[in-house]
């Protein structure tokens, strides 16, 4: 699946995606095994998301890029990942040398994810079953949350797990929904409106 990958990076490229970092790991990890057997194929590589099963998809290359350029991803850097699915966007930001920790609620997809991960080598990967709503305490705080279904508002908890000068990128909204990058400065933080997307809705675990 080499050509479709790099085929897959020129177009995430051709979309606005420069840094090379990111298109480099975006062409090394293997989308495709990420998305289980029953759903893979050639296809795995097209700019769109795909199924993976109960319901969820894996998101478009191009926004998995976008959203991780935009949080600039740096060696070392710790990020929570809310809504690991496939773990594709896990393996992402591994590749880019972040340490890595990401909630998924459904648990056939988080062991899905751990073992794909596991066999693709990127062992240092935490996933945890459960609901992203609440973080992960004994991990914050973050230097960067990245939310990969959508809340209707911007999780509270989250905000508070992120590290002072940190960021985070969540698509928010019912229906229509817009990424928005919000920036932590002491008690305040800035909130910036982004690109329009079309996330799988987050949704509330059941002691919520
Ligand atoms: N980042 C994923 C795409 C995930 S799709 C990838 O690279 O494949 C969104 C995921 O968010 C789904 O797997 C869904 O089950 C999960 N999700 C939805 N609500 C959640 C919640 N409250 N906490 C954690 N995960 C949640």
């Amino acid at each position: 699946m080499e050509a479709e990958r790099k085929a897959m990076v020129a177009v995430v490229k051709a979309h606005g995606v420069q840094d090379d970092r990111v298109l480099a790991a975006m062409g090394k990890v293997r989308r495709h095994v990420y998305i289980p057997e029953a759903h893979r194929g050639r296809d795995s590589y097209g700019d769109h998301p795909c199924p993976i099963g109960h319901g969820q998809t894996i998101s478009q290359p191009f926004i998995v890029a976008y959203m991780t350029q935009r949080i600039g991803v740096k060696p070392g850097m710790r990020i929570l990942e809310i809504g690991t699915g496939s773990g594709y966007q896990a393996a992402v930001l591994a590749e880019l040398e972040a340490e890595v920790f990401s909630i998924e609620i459904v648990p056939a997809l988080a062991d899905h994810a751990r073992g794909v991960l596991a066999a693709e080598g990127y062992s240092t990967v935490k996933v945890k079953t459960g609901d992203g709503y609440k973080g992960w305490p004994e991990h914050a705080p973050f230097d960067a949350i990245i939310v990969t279904c959508a809340p209707a508002d911007i999780p509270k908890k989250l905000v508070e797990q992120l590290k002072d000068g940190g960021r985070m990128i969540l698509p928010v909204g019912t229906g229509i929904q817009q990424l928005v990058i919000l920036e932590k400065a002491g008690d305040s933080f800035k909130e910036i409106p982004d690109l329009h997307v079309r996330f799988v809705p987050m949704v509330k675990g059941s002691e919520e």
